[in-house]
């Protein structure tokens, strides 16, 4: 396969930087490795670093540059190391530093159309948006499956799921539900557009992960690690589940580890409606009840302002881990069991 000026033949593994935007000083590189197995297969694109302290992908992205060998796979894998180079070099949570714009938010397939860009609605593309649009036409257009690594951000406890955003057709939503079970996790979470009352428009348009979905290829957020920590158990967790879900593939040999996971379908997101210091008393992974109480916020004196209770039961996927909040941050991310 080619990319860009790269080629990389049957049985060869590249490591190489792919020039993917530009700033006010030049040319800007992120880094890329291609796998060409020695046999024809699927084409698999692997994403990480989107939000950029999400760092279990980036080191799993790398554990599995260096462990797949070409002589035993079938196909390529086509890894983007790390996607927000900006957010990532500045240690900053969700955002790029250089343009203020969430690469959650940043691709798009319809770019010429202009009407469809995240949430922008303009013909200009930042930096941000060059990278993801270059991932799009380089990584991920071609390929027959992708797996987007994300994880919990620096102020979130995450409980390990694997995402998906059944805004396919109907063949594709299957297929990406089969993919998402062959990880051998357990919990699958299943988003619909508008499962979410507390934000009717999620996912929008814009995630790569839905961008491909729309193009008909089976793609999955693989969410794994917490708080900016790189910890061991959950990289292998995650190698072991990408190379068994490669396996329900056939793209390497050895028999797929079947489990069935627990399908969560939509949820709740819950944001502070006050400020202050803010207390969770759950924790990622917790099975919760309807008008179970999950979290309190107390002024700065101490007096109680809100409380926060489960609206429906479900299990904790996600929560904010830093003390203080303001109105509007999000909180708490439940799936409806
Ligand atoms: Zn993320």
């Amino acid at each position: 396969m080619e990319i860009e000026n790269t080629r990389v033949e049957p049985g060869e593994i590249k490591a190489f930087e792919l020039e993917a935007g530009e700033t006010a000083l030049g040319p800007v590189q992120i880094p890329c490795t291609v796998i060409s197995g020695i046999k024809k297969g699927p084409r698999l694109a692997v994403t990480a670093a989107c939000h950029p302290m999400e760092l279990n992908g980036v080191m799993t992205a790398a554990r599995l540059a260096g462990e797949i060998d070409p002589e035993h796979l079938n196909g390529t894998v086509a890894i983007v190391h790390v996607q927000n180079i900006f957010g990532f070099m500045m240690k900053r949570g969700h955002i790029s530093p250089l343009d203020g714009v969430n690469f959650g938010t940043a691709f798009s397939s319809q770019r010429a159309a202009v009407e469809e860009v995240g949430s922008v609605s303009h013909q200009g593309m930042s930096v941000s948006h060059q990278i993801a649009n270059c991932v799009l036409e380089n990584f991920i257009k071609d390929s027959d499956y992708l797996i987007d690594l994300h994880g919990g951000e620096l102020h979130e406890s995450l409980m390990s799921n694997i995402e998906i955003l059944p805004a396919g057709d109907e063949e594709t939503n299957e297929r990406t539900r089969e993919f998402a079970a062959s990880f051998g996790f357990d919990h699958v979470w299943e988003v619909p557009v508008g499962s979410i009352p507390q934000m009717p428009s999620y996912p929008a348009s814009g995630s790569a992960v839905l961008e491909s979905m729309r193009l008909g290829i089976p793609a999955v957020y693989c969410e794994v690690g917490s708080e900016g920590r790189l910890e061991e158990s959950l990289v292998d967790l995650t190698v072991q589940g990408i190379l068994n879900a490669m396996r329900f593939l056939s793209m390497l040999p050895g028999e797929h580890r079947k489990k069935e996971p627990t399908t969560l379908v939509g949820g709740n997101v819950l944001f502070a409606g006050r400020g202050g210091l803010f207390v969770a008393k759950c924790g990622a992974g917790d099975t919760l009840e309807k008008d179970q109480v999950i979290g309190e916020i107390f002024g700065i004196r101490g007096d109680l302002l809100e409380t926060l209770r489960c609206p429906a039961r479900g299990v904790l996927t996600n929560v904010n881990t830093l003390g203080v909040v303001n109105p509007g941050d999000m909180l708490f991310v439940i799936g409806n069991l």
